[in-house]
């Protein structure tokens, strides 16, 4: 999970391209309704952290107006191809990885709050800032969902500040009946107290993200292991046994674990260095 930056276009921008194409009729139902005070809002609560304190902008019975602002919005309007581009370029020129699972691209765009089936959050349909790159699985997981019992659920990855914030530990055992080595990625049973921390739990739990962080954590100490290997019967004569190899190469991954910028990797080499167990098994294997 990380922070993506957002677009720097202010909301009169936003509006203003929102009504690039659009019919006179529309244009107006924009500034008549005053979608512009409601992105205002948004964006004010979404910075004091305050989003969950929303409420939609029409009644049940004012189903016309969420149809037509549920409608601004398509994924392949110049306005939503724009607001990629600004991303693109906000965030580094290459693909964005997808804020959640920090796995794959980001391929999607997710509306934060839902315009979502019930049309409960229309006037949010172009806002930019309620607009933000997911990859397919996590967008397809998250759904119509973003409230529960009053709190926000899901990691917002434009606003919630995740510096300094360890919510995620990797511990290598040894598999009881093969003795191969194994990792596992998984949440801290305490430490993550507030809003933030519980969001991104929450995002973690309901997206099913740790199976994924551990296949993931295990391929790079599957590699690893084999790289060891084959390094040792190679290069045996420069080390004095195996001991004086696997002291080496310890400080090494020591060395990479504050280098790297995959956060699995990261997490997946602390462990490496720690584990007493991950390098009695790559003895084993020399
Ligand atoms: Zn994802």
């Amino acid at each position: 999970m990380h922070n993506l930056n957002k677009s720097s276009h202010d909301v009169d921008h936003g509006i203003k391209h929102t009504k690039k194409g659009l019919s006179q009729e529309k244009k107006d139902f924009i500034d008549n309704q005053n979608l512009k005070d409601d992105h205002v809002d948004y964006d004010n609560k979404a910075s004091n952290g305050t989003l969950n304190s929303l409420t939609p902008k029409w009644t049940e019975d004012q189903m016309d107006e969420r149809e037509i602002a549920y409608n601004l919005y398509s994924s392949n309007r110049p306005i939503i191809r724009n607001h990629w581009a600004e991303l693109q370029k906000k965030n580094g020129n290459t693909a964005i990885v997808c804020p959640f699972c920090g796995l794959t691209d980001a391929v999607e765009m997710d509306h934060f709050i839902p315009r979502g089936k019930e049309k409960l959050f229309p006037e949010y349909s172009t806002h930019y800032t309620n607009l933000i790159p997911l990859c397919h699985n996590c967008n397809l997981a998250k759904g119509d969902d973003w409230k529960e019992n009053g709190h926000q659920i899901f990691f917002n990855a434009y606003f919630d500040r995740l510096d300094e914030i360890e919510i995620l530990e990797c511990k290598i055992s040894r598999d009881i009946s093969t003795g191969i080595a194994i990792s596992e990625i998984r949440l801290k049973i305490s430490g993550y107290e507030n809003e933030v921390c519980q969001r991104v739990v929450n995002t973690i739990t309901r997206l099913k993200l740790l199976p994924l962080y551990t296949t993931d954590s295990n391929k790079i100490l599957r590699s690893k292991t084999i790289e060891f290997k084959t390094e040792y019967e190679q290069q045996n004569t420069r080390y004095a046994g195996k001991d004086d190899y696997i002291g080496a190469k310890r400080g090494v991954i020591r060395t990479m674990s504050s280098n790297v910028d995959d956060f699995i990797a990261k997490l997946t080499y602390s462990a490496i260095v720690e584990s007493n167990e991950y390098w009695d098994y790559v003895k084993s294997q020399l």
